[in-house]
């Protein structure tokens, strides 16, 4: 019978060789998180549609074409989440985390939905690591912030990246802005395509965000935003690209780059590959967003934050052959002989992982030579077999099967015989590793 159906256009099933290292790219990426003081936060896949409406911004592409949005059955609007900042900056103002304490830093690893043309990099479903800190003002939390993505790009080994950075100012100083940019923009308007001049009357900043290259190309001679920069963000500007400076991370200034919404403030930076395969695919992106806090109806809370792609990131790991963690081995497969044996190897091997040791036996019912193939195609790193004769002497062969060494050993103290070989085995890899 052929199969009743496929996954959805878009999505993608993590298979057990790739599950792993996403787990350790999140599990790094908490931990680098944390060391900056950043805690986790779990949150609904799927919120009210007013929230990324507001929270994104009516003019962003996200907003206007890419939502998955449906009513429920009671007739409520709901929408899937595309990113994680909106969701975040609600439930801390839901919940009272920005009434003290502040900055309040969090951070969430999740899956975002956007209804986009699936290519290499891009899905419908995909997974986001992101960081948000609510309530730090200072040219300083910009810093910070760019310098614990580096951190995590350098705790993963990717390397082969630029951060790209840029402002876009304050309310104040982008209202001269936008009026010299919808001037330039009019002398073009019939290069633009139909999105653009739409964006023109709405808000002509997003045209310089557009993925097509007769606009890219237009956009490219538009009037640059960090040109108009009122002398507070001109200064913070500055002292966040001096501290980056001083933390020796190297960073290039792009006028191009830009959040176009009005609750976007500042700093704008985008993460981009660099990598020969994957050039200028985009692994993650970020920025102060200063009014979006009062936006959702809070009180004025200056904030920023990032997020990365994972998918991507684990792409360019990939690519680039960055030392990525081997997947768990099973260190022990025991095969047995008959029906006493079976019961006592059930037995040896519950021990074994009340122990913490992955250890595996046979539970299809296959016979002796068959057991022994599926050890070896599992990866087993010793084997064992036990027969009436080891259940009378209580010891038997313990095999290295990749150097195919036997020794003899006691059933009654396998476990440590298993720690001990793990310990050796790691001291030998070691042992390799500075040799080499
Ligand atoms: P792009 O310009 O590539 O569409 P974006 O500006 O829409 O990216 P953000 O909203 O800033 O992306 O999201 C942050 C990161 O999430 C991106 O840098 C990227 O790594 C990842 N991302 C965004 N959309 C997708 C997608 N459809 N599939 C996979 N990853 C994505
Ligand atoms: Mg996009």
């Amino acid at each position: 019978m052929p199969l009743l159906t496929k996954a959805v256009r878009g999505t993608r099933d993590v298979l057990p060789q790739e599950a792993y290292l996403y787990r350790y790219l999140e599990n790094t990426a908490l931990e680098t998180a944390r060391n900056f003081g950043y805690a986790e936060l779990r949150l609904p896949v799927f919120e009210h549609t007013e929230l990324f409406e507001r929270g994104v911004g009516g003019t962003t592409d996200v907003v206007q074409k890419e939502m998955y949005t449906f009513f429920d059955k009671s007739g409520r609007s709901i929408t899937l989440r595309p990113e994680g900042t909106a969701g975040a900056a609600r439930a801390c103002l839901e919940h009272g985390l920005l009434a003290e304490a502040l900055p309040r830093k969090v951070c969430y690893a999740l899956n975002c939905y956007r209804y986009e043309k699936p290519q290499a990099g891009r899905y419908r479903e995909f997974r986001q690591f992101g960081v948000e800190c609510f309530g730090a003002a200072a040219p300083s939390a910009d810093a910070e912030l760019i310098a614990l993505a580096a951190e995590l790009f350098s705790a993963i080994g990717l390397e082969h990246y630029r951060i790209e950075l840029n402002s876009i100012g304050c309310p104040g100083c982008r209202k001269v802005y936008l009026e010299s940019l919808r001037e330039y923009f009019q002398q073009h308007q019939d290069t633009l395509c139909g999105t653009c001049n739409e964006r023109l009357a709405k808000n002509p900043m997003r045209i310089l965000d557009c993925k097509s290259p007769v606009c890219a190309s237009v956009a490219a001679n538009a009037p640059k935003v960090v040109d108009y920069l009122c002398p507070d963000c001109q200064s913070h500007f500055s002292a966040v690209q001096r501290l980056l400076d001083a933390m020796g991370i190297p960073f290039t200034l792009n006028p191009l780059i830009v959040r176009g919404l009005d609750y976007y403030t500042r700093t704008v930076f985008e993460f981009i590959s660099e990598s020969p395969e994957l050039e200028g695919l985009t692994l993650g992106a970020g920025g102060r967003y200063d009014g979006l806090i009062e936006e959702l109806g809070g009180q004025y809370t200056p904030s920023l934050g990032w997020a990365m792609g994972l998918e991507r990131v684990l792409l360019q790991l990939k690519t680039g052959n960055a030392p990525l963690p081997e997947q768990e081995p099973c260190v022990l497969f025991i095969a047995s002989r008959g029906e006493d044996a079976a019961t006592v190897t059930m037995q040896l091997v519950n021990a074994l992982r009340a122990e913490g040791l992955h250890v595996q036996s046979d539970i299809a019912g296959r016979s002796l030579k068959a057991q022994m193939k599926f050890a070896d195609k599992i990866g087993a790193q010793y084997t064992m077999v036990l027969g009436e004769e080891e259940l009378q002497t209580r010891r038997a062969n313990l095999k290295n099967m990749s150097s195919g060494v036997e020794e003899a050993v006691s059933l009654d103290d396998l476990a440590e015989w298993v720690e001990q070989k793990i310990i050796q085995t790691m001291q030998e890899d070691l042992q390799a590793y500075f040799n080499e």
